[in-house]
């Protein structure tokens, strides 16, 4: 049967040269998989000024509920410095049991999986009682403003509905059957600048130097700790990013400073809350800024970076169980339940329904060489598969 085989799958989708934002022919390649599976698949296309055409694909298998969506994208990061690949970064070529390719765990290897697992299921079965959907972004290491949230607005527009989704993103750090991620930290960036008065570094009388006051805001955002972390979270964590002068003259007090600052952030926080505790730090250290003995309050302004990014926590038992089991099931391992990491598409899905999030070993993605251990994804498709079988058997409790 079509599709089956995800080794396949995965060398035709790597064989597609997809870096965002090019299709690549990688949707066409995987609606090749999906429709001789019974799917009905739009391809949809998302704009917006300034940003470049996306085109996304939604794949749909039955009609009623319970429906189970798999998502995830194919577009890949560029390859960086081409010779420095031992094999071709769209050649997917197998040597000492790995297969190359970018893309290869970030993540057509999770795709490649999930549609043989559907495969599988059908064969043995045949089409689930209720839906299987494939919600697929070709814009998710791009700017992801013509991806997951557009296609699922167009999706919700026309009906859709979910119970549940699994994001096929790696999540594993070492080994296959690590890492579940039931949730993701939000994440805040903001820019400060702090106008200060040029002039003459030997009379500083005369001037006001913004250097003395970006480092008291800076070092006010830094320390102390926002918090010591929850039970299901690390502490929240902000670095700043940059600082910037661009003073070139020993001589001269600049007139003004900015830093940037990026904050990875726990359930602790809202992104409103978490705000209200950056200014109310800010404001603090303008006014009482040691580094500014006898100086009026640091003159500043704060710019906050559009769209924050929400924390979540999935606590979906039967969506949990059935993953979290299938991977012990096929793997011997129990796996962790993580929110560690970066943020992912899955912030925009669970607006939608719950979701969590298994993939491959996430060890060589972005890099050069990225590769996957042929045997991880078969063992791969089998935890799908059997998650698919679970998933189904509890929503019919
Ligand atoms: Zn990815």
């Amino acid at each position: 049967m079509t599709a089956i085989d995800p080794v396949a799958n995965l060398s035709a989708l790597i064989r597609c040269p997809s870096v965002t934002p090019a299709e690549g022919g990688a949707l066409t390649a995987l609606e090749a998989m999906l429709k001789p599976l019974g799917f009905t698949i739009d391809r949809v296309m998302a704009t917006e000024e300034g940003t470049p055409d996306i085109e996304n694909l939604y794949a749909r298998l039955g009609t009623g509920g319970p429906h189970l969506m798999f998502a995830g994208h194919t577009d890949v990061v560029p390859v960086g410095d081409e010779s420095a690949w031992t094999h071709g970064p769209f050649s997917a070529d197998i040597a000492n049991g790995e297969m190359y390719g970018r893309g290869a765990v970030d993540m057509k290897g999770g795709i490649a999986c999930f549609a043989a697992a559907v495969a599988r299921h059908i064969d043995k079965h045949g089409a689930p009682e209720g839906s299987i959907s494939f919600l697929i972004t070709g814009d998710e290491e791009g700017p992801a403003i013509n991806g997951t949230t557009k296609l699922l607005e167009w999706a919700a527009a026309r009906g859709e509905r979910w119970d549940a989704c699994l994001v096929g993103e790696p999540t594993n750090p070492d080994q296959l059957g690590d890492m579940i991620k039931i949730g993701r930290r939000g994440s805040l960036s903001g820019t400060i600048t702090v106008h200060g008065v040029q002039g003459h570094a030997a009379y500083p009388h005369l001037a006001d130097s913004p250097v003395r006051g970006i480092l008291s805001l800076t070092q006010a955002l830094m320390d102390p700790p926002f918090d010591g972390g929850t039970d299901n979270f690390q502490p929240s964590n902000l670095e700043v990013t940059t600082i910037d002068v661009a003073n070139k003259a020993v001589n001269v007090i600049p007139s003004k400073a900015s830093a940037s600052f990026n904050i990875r952030f726990n359930d602790t926080w809202d992104a409103d809350s978490l705000k209200a505790e950056i200014i109310a730090r800010l404001d603090r250290a303008a006014a009482e800024s040691p580094l500014r003995p006898g100086r009026p309050p640091v003159r500043y302004d704060l710019a906050w970076s559009e769209r924050p990014s929400h924390v979540f926590l999935t606590r979906n038992n039967a969506l949990i169980a059935s993953l979290s089991g299938a991977v012990e099931a096929v793997t011997g391992r129990e796996p962790k339940l993580s929110t560690t990491g970066g943020t992912s598409d899955a912030r925009f899905i669970k607006d939608y329904c719950p979701v969590v999030e298994f993939g491959l070993v996430g060890q060589t993605m972005h890099m050069v060489d990225e590769r996957v251990a042929v045997a991880d994804l078969e063992t791969l498709t089998q935890i799908y598969e059997t998650f698919i079988s679970r998933w189904f058997g509890h929503a019919a409790d």
